[in-house]
């Protein structure tokens, strides 16, 4: 099969010949009909991340119909989907509390295994997601990390209808979830860089927006900041009520600067990171998806352009998502 290899860090992937993989009993083999790219693809292939396999398919939104491996729950030809959680140990402290984002041995597609920047993949049968009907492939695949974390990112932030929420960078995973909020009739409040962004975010329905360092013009009930930056958090948590909440949706920040707790956070304001994301989250939020008829915007590569998509999206060079079709 055809696939896009990374041999080593901070080089170009390989596109080329490889061996379909075999599936094992309790794994499932994909033909692999789009994957999603993200910007953790990015600090794996940059080597942000340490390397944890020698040669690595990246690829972690995976859209795929099921043609080995079929289970009762999954006949063959099935079309799913596979996020950046590929497995869980269903042992540790976590996993046994019902915390499995939290698992101390997860296993992360398109890292700790090969992922779906190729024709085929293989998939734990447990960890694959029947997509619906309403969801397209190509709309489909960005909803897999992108969409699934910006919904976590509601729950850790508590967010209830018709409350005014903050988001602080505008993104692929913030573009989806403004969807959400919009048909819980959320009041959206969007500080971004960059013309586009805020554009895309007016056109999407934010009852207000301004560049990053532009205040809100009203006390939010919730907020969610999706720039790896610290700046970014003292900002959403000046704009927040008091009870509020801030949930950082990036797994790196580059530090939090020392700030006042007396002005900004007393009066039971919360800060709270997002991690990961359950299997519930991840059914919960296609299935809001499809009824909400979620249509991410996307821009399609061919599996020879993995190497160009990836450069798109680091240098935010396309609004929305960029999908690999293989
Ligand atoms: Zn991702
Ligand atoms: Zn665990």
């Amino acid at each position: 099969m055809k696939a896009a290899i990374l041999k080593a860090a901070k080089q170009p992937l390989q596109i080329e010949d490889a061996p379909q993989p075999r599936p094992s009993t309790d794994q499932v083999l994909l033909r692999v009909r789009a994957c999603g790219v993200c910007r953790t693809d990015l600090h794996i292939i940059e080597g942000e991340l340490p390397p944890r396999m020698e040669a690595l398919i990246p690829g972690h939104q995976i859209v795929g119909d099921i043609v080995d491996g079929a289970t009762p729950e999954f006949p063959l030809g099935t079309r799913v989907g596979v996020s950046w959680i590929g497995g869980i140990d269903g042992t540790c402290p976590y996993c046994r509390r019902g915390f499995e984002n939290l698992c101390d041995a997860p296993v992360f597609t398109g890292y700790t295994v090969n992922g779906g920047y190729a024709e085929y993949a293989v998939a734990r049968s447990d960890f694959v997601f029947e997509l619906p009907s309403e969801l397209d492939d190509l709309h489909a695949a960005p909803l897999l990390c992108a969409g699934i974390i910006g919904f976590r990112s509601l729950r850790v932030a508590g967010v209830e209808p018709g409350d005014r929420v903050g988001f602080f960078g505008f993104g692929a995973s913030a573009h989806l979830t403004i969807a959400v909020l919009r048909s819980w009739n959320c009041e959206v409040y969007v500080s971004t860089r960059g013309a586009s962004h805020r554009q895309l975010a007016t056109t999407l329905g934010a009852a207000w927006v301004g560049s990053e360092t532009d205040k809100p013009p009203v006390e939010l009930d919730r907020a969610l900041t999706f720039a790896p930056s610290g700046d970014v958090v003292i900002a959403a948590l000046s704009s927040l009520r008091k009870g509020g909440v801030v949930a950082i949706n990036a797994i790196h920040l580059d530090r939090i600067p020392q700030f006042d707790y007396d002005r900004l956070l007393w009066g039971e304001r919360q800060i709270r990171s997002v991690a990961n994301m359950t299997r519930s989250d991840a059914r919960d939020f296609l299935k809001i998806a499809a009824d909400i008829r979620l249509q991410p915007k996307v821009t399609v590569f061919s599996l020879d352009q993995a190497n160009e998509a990836l450069a798109a999206v680091k240098n935010d060079a396309i609004d929305g998502a960029a999908v690999i079709v293989p």
